[in-house]
């Protein structure tokens, strides 16, 4: 196991620090006595001990005024998946991470952390207990994925640059928790439109969920196990809730719990992925004359229809990292924490 090293009144920076993923960390990080710079392009929030600096990723000028006496990053900025924009994707995933990587290089930055995602492996066929070293995906399941690829291999690659960056990646998988702006709203919002009603294959398929504030201890624990000369250095890890759920139980959890009915109905996995790639095939020839987004993505529906769990025990052994928050726990809380969506609030 590395040593870990407490990093005293050192700064840090989080870069989409705004986001949901982001804010969990900062407000961990305030927590363990740490000074955070939070770099995103929007505010969404004050808090006390927190400096912002808006700004585009992108944009190396803006990263080095916000990187000055900071001697840890983490990456935690992105697109979001559903915006399904590839140039937007390349822009910031990869060209934006190469910025801040040299951003960091030049501000004389010690370590840099990456969110990366365990789905850089995934090609929408079953993955069961898969272990980092799984090759990237040739095939990936979207732009996003594909420059999340991309992303990680920068970052990895960077180990003992300049001055001797040292570089770590963390592959988390289904984050959920309070204040996740995707995965609870939208399953509520299918569920209220009547939607919800279908399972997509047998319902037999394991996969990971992971709440928030395990994915924040990983994050932490590869920072603070990142050493001159640590093993760690160059390595990506994954960070799950060692405990894979059946996909369609975990769903039926969470709108149960939200007062809304579990889906029933079993559909045809094949059938229906092949109607989704039907109907993106259809947006991708008709896009010169028509542009609409199928939210019905192949992407979506192998998600929800096939196995993805991954195996932890690397984040285990070299950075000892355990779960601190029980999956049955994560799902109480993150149903507590959405009195709003609640079934007729
Ligand atoms: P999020 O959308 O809530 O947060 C992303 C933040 O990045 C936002 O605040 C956004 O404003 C900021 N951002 C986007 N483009 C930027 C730019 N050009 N410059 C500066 N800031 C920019 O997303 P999240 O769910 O918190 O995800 C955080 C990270 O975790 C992402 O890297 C994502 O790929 C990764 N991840 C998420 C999940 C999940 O289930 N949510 C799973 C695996 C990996």
């Amino acid at each position: 196991m590395a040593t870990r090293v407490r990093p005293g009144n050192k700064r840090c920076a989080v870069i989409g620090g705004s986001g949901f993923l982001g804010r969990h960390l900062v407000e961990k990080l305030l927590d363990r006595g740490y000074g955070v710079s939070v770099f995103d392009i929007r505010q969404s929030y004050e808090l006390p001990g927190v400096t912002f600096h808006q700004g585009d990723l992108c944009d190396k000028q803006a990263l080095l005024a916000a990187l000055k006496a900071v001697s840890l990053v983490f990456h935690c900025a992105s697109p979001a998946p559903a915006s399904d924009d590839r140039e937007l994707f390349e822009r910031v995933n990869i060209h934006g991470t190469r910025t801040v990587i040299e951003a960091c290089t030049e501000a004389g930055v010690q370590k840099l952390v990456l969110t990366s995602s365990a789905s850089v492996v995934f090609e929408g066929t079953d993955i069961k207990n898969g272990k980092e070293d799984l090759a990237y995906a040739k095939n990936p399941i979207d732009y996003y994925t594909e420059t999340k690829i991309e992303q990680e291999k920068l970052v990895l690659a960077a180990c003992g640059k300049g001055k001797g960056l040292l570089t770590v990646a963390v592959r988390p998988h289904g984050i959920f928790g309070p204040r996740d702006p995707q995965l609870v709203p939208i399953l509520v919002e299918t569920a209220r439109r009547g939607k919800m009603k279908f399972i997509i294959g047998d319902g037999t398929n394991l996969v990971d969920f992971t709440y928030v504030e395990n994915v924040v201890h990983g994050h932490i624990l590869a920072a603070e196990s990142l050493t001159p000369g640590s093993s760690t250095c160059g390595k990506a890890y994954h960070i799950t809730n060692d405990d894979p759920v059946r996909f369609w139980d975990f769903m039926s959890e969470v709108l149960v719990g939200l007062g809304y009915k579990a889906p029933r109905y079993r559909l045809p996995y094949n059938l229906v992925y092949g109607l989704a790639l039907l109907l993106w095939l259809l947006a991708l020839i008709l896009r010169p004359l028509v542009s609409f987004k199928p939210t019905f993505t192949p992407m979506r529906v192998a998600l929800a229809g096939t196995y993805h769990y991954y195996n932890c025990d690397r984040a285990k052994h070299d950075l000892g990292y355990k779960p601190l928050v029980s999956l049955k726990e994560g799902i109480v809380r993150t149903v507590q924490s959405y009195p709003h969506l609640r079934r007729g609030s």
